[in-house]
């Protein structure tokens, strides 16, 4: 009858409802599974005989909520018409609506996770008791793809669990165990996992009355709602001006979301939903939801999934691994390798540091096990997959090795000739280098096509990307079996042509570069730091230079000078980094100073001596203009990255500048910023900037034909 949900009626008179979209892993919400949902409540509502219904899944999961892939259409078709596109977002918001009025008592058996729209149909359900299930997580998730909960969420949740309760839970988008989840009040009952139905049918048996609370007469917020509650205003108050400071302004949902559930729970449910739904219909119009999911998910899915890997190419299972090198990376390296499964090989000059690089790993598994998030055996299990060692000969049968020894190319020659004796002939050898050219590296290498780069940021156990580097000999092989390794432990890979800084330390590098050209400048450091904040940067371009140190930056910029000779062109902050190495000796955070001062006993705060090296000029820009040089340094350079074939896709600038050095994540990444503005303003500001501030401005031919065909980076929701 239905095709994504058996429709079962019992003696009794019991309907259950199991959801199960068969071409699916998970169920989420399709166009097909919304209109069929909207039958069988019709089918229930109709039919004399049936007493109530379940409504339960066929999966390991509930429903994981929207399908965000048939999102996109949403985000084009409301810019099309409005007036559709409300109607559009109303559908599922009153299919529910009906459920829940429609006079029968709909139960939810909530077995597995129920989040975004899943978790909705069970808040409209008149019961809900969920499996304790330890894999199960319900929430509201939206407002990380720049989104509110759109039905009926923003007023059932607080309808049921009072303001202060629901608002963090939705603001954050955070989700809550199923024990939890009852201990608040989002659902009924918590029952040991295979009894929900049972439980769900028990009550319903001895429930004929169907009213939601909030329908009842004389209902009442708890805890109270509105502008005249003392407790609710003061909710509101301290909520708005925290959501300021943490999103300024950049993120419209959470403020969406605020006014929602502000203006909807002084009013009867029906208009309420109307409320929620003009919400939900405004983010839709705005960039930022469109940009958040076609990179954070969207495109983040697919490089998650490989989606571009050659099918050509035998699947590699990694399961013994090399590293060379038990320092910080490697023994980061071995922890995320170790957790998936893989035996590891720390190899380090002396058995001490090796033992230290396992020991990291050791005190990671100590806190999750702590925690309460893995048992100590499954613990130990991990730990004894790492083997520290000083000898090679333990390479042996290694699928692939990953040296992260010192940023020197003799010492790194001299362990890829070390290890690559003890390798068979298809295993990988990858580098963890940061600066190095990769095809340089390989030089060292017997076999230059079994070489390439795999760039891991750190700490590498929370750091997502990799970096894939291909060197100019590696094979399509490589690169597919190196992208086997990076999904098997779980990490998103970025493919990127062999180039100096490769994609993500270079463009990064114009963000510092900028900030340093402004300081020189005389532009008051609180505000290129402030400003840059305020654009949605995670840290100021010259607080992050503290942190990967002036040392380091003078040191690669002094490697570049000596590799390129002649065609060298030092950039703009070049002297400041010089200035404050060696004549200031002042080289970075981990120095106890740099551009900010770090007392023992007081934050960080900004150098007082930068005015006298940088005295503050006397016409100070506005945090605009500041805040737009930041940011469109770094789209320009992600742009001549496309260019030049460092990276092929649009998608992967996107995802790398957000996951591997925090562009801000409302603008989708830096290309999908240029698309957001528009390529042709985009290079108009860039012509205006490039006038003003020097020809790093200046945008290319290529991208100027582009601007001039009005062609975006990305298919959909750019401005032309
Ligand atoms: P680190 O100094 O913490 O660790 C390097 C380790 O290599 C040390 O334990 C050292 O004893 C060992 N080592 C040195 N020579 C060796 C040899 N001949 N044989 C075996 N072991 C040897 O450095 P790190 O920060 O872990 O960086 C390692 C590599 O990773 C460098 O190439 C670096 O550029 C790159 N990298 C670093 C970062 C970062 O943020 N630190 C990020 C990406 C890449």
């Amino acid at each position: 009858m239905f095709e994504t949900i058996d429709y079962q009626k019992d003696a009794e008179g019991i309907v259950t409802l199991t959801i199960d979209l068969k071409d699916r892993s998970m169920n989420v919400l399709t166009p097909q599974f919304v209109s069929e949902l909207s039958q069988a409540i019709e089918q229930v509502a109709a039919d004399d005989a049936v007493k109530g219904a379940i409504i339960t899944s066929g999966k390991d999961s509930f429903v994981a909520g929207a399908d965000l892939k048939g999102l996109d259409a949403l985000f084009v078709a409301v810019k099309d018409d409005v007036a559709e596109a409300f109607d559009k977002v109303r559908s599922f918001s009153l299919i529910l609506r009906r459920m829940e009025t429609c006079g029968k008592p709909f139960a939810a058996a909530i077995n597995g996770t129920a989040l975004g729209g899943g978790l909705e149909i069970a808040l409209a359900c008149h019961y809900r008791v969920a499996a304790d299930n330890p894999k199960a997580v319900l929430g509201l998730p939206e407002v990380q793809v720049g989104l509110l909960p759109g039905a009926g969420g923003t007023q059932r949740l607080p309808r049921l669990i009072g303001l202060e309760a629901s608002l963090p839970l939705m603001l954050q988008g955070k989700h809550v165990a199923p024990a939890k989840a009852a201990e608040l009040g989002i659902v009924h009952k918590c029952v040991p996992a295979g009894e929900e139905v049972a439980a769900a049918r028990a009550w319903l048996t001895a429930s004929p009355d169907a009213e939601q609370p909030w329908d009842k007469k004389g209902f009442k917020v708890p805890g109270g709602a509105g502008a005249m509650h003392p407790k609710a205003v003061q909710t509101f108050m301290v909520g708005t001006a925290m959501l300021a400071k943490e999103a300024r302004h950049n993120y419209p949902a959470p403020i969406s979301i605020m006014a929602s559930v502000f203006e909807g729970t002084i009013v009867p449910m029906d208009t309420a939903l109307k409320i929620e739904a003009r919400y939900f219909t405004k983010l839709l119009l705005d960039p930022v939801s469109h940009n958040m999911v076609r990179t954070l998910f969207v495109n983040k899915q697919k490089a998650d999934k490989l989606a571009y890997r050659s099918a050509d190419v035998p699947r590699l299972e990694v399961r013994k691994l090399g590293i060379l090198g038990a320092g910080m990376m490697g023994a980061g390296i071995a922890y995320v390798s170790a957790m998936a499964g893989q035996q590891v090989v720390l190899l380090d000059t002396d058995q001490a540091a090796a033992e230290k690089g396992k020991g990291y790993s050791e005190g990671l598994l100590k806190k999750v096990v702590e925690r309460g998030k893995m048992a100590q055996s499954k613990a130990a299990d991990i730990l004894a997959r790492i083997h520290p060692t000083v000898s090679y000969d333990e390479l042996e049968g290694c699928d692939l090795v990953i040296e992260a020894v010192f940023e020197n190319r003799e010492i790194k020659a001299d362990v890829t000739a070390k290890a690559e004796s003890q390798l068979g002939e298809q295993a990988i050898f990858a580098s963890n280098t940061s600066t190095l050219p990769i095809s340089g590296l390989a030089q060292a290498s017997r076999r230059p096509e079994r070489f390439i780069g795999l760039h891991f940021f750190s700490p590498v156990d929370k750091m997502p990307l990799v970096e894939v580097i291909v060197g100019e000999k590696t094979s399509e092989a490589t690169i597919a079996q190196a992208l086997d390794y990076v999904a098997a432990i779980r990490k998103t890979p970025i493919v990127v042509n062999d180039s100096r800084g490769f994609y993500t330390s270079r463009v990064f590098g114009t963000y510092t570069n900028e900030g340093a050209a402004m300081l020189a400048e005389g532009v008051n450091p609180a505000l290129i730091e402030n400003a840059a904040k305020f654009a949605g940067m995670p840290v100021g371009p010259l607080a992050v230079t503290d942190e990967v140190t002036l040392d380091l930056a003078w040191k690669v910029a002094v490697q570049t000078r000596k590799d390129m000779g002649e065609k060298y062109e030092p950039s703009v902050g070049e002297p400041v980094i010089r200035k404050f190495v060696e004549e200031l000796d002042r080289k970075g955070k981990r120095f106890g100073k740099g551009f900010y001062d770090y007392p023992a006993d007081a934050p960080k705060h900004l150098w007082p001596g930068l005015a006298e090296v940088y005295p503050h000029a006397e016409k100070q820009p506005d945090a605009d203009e500041v805040a737009q040089r930041l940011l469109y340094i770094q789209a320009l350079e992600t742009a001549r990255c496309l260019e030049e074939g460092v990276i092929s896709r649009a998608e992967d600038g996107d995802i790398g500048s957000i996951f591997g050095w925090g562009f801000p994540p409302y603008t989708g990444g830096t290309l999908s910023f240029i698309d957001t503005i528009g390529i042709r303003k985009f290079v108009k500001e860039c012509e205006r900037l490039a006038r003003r501030h020097g020809k790093r401005f200046r945008p290319s031919k290529w991208l100027k034909d582009r601007a001039k065909r009005g062609e975006p980076f990305h298919a959909s929701g750019a401005k032309s």
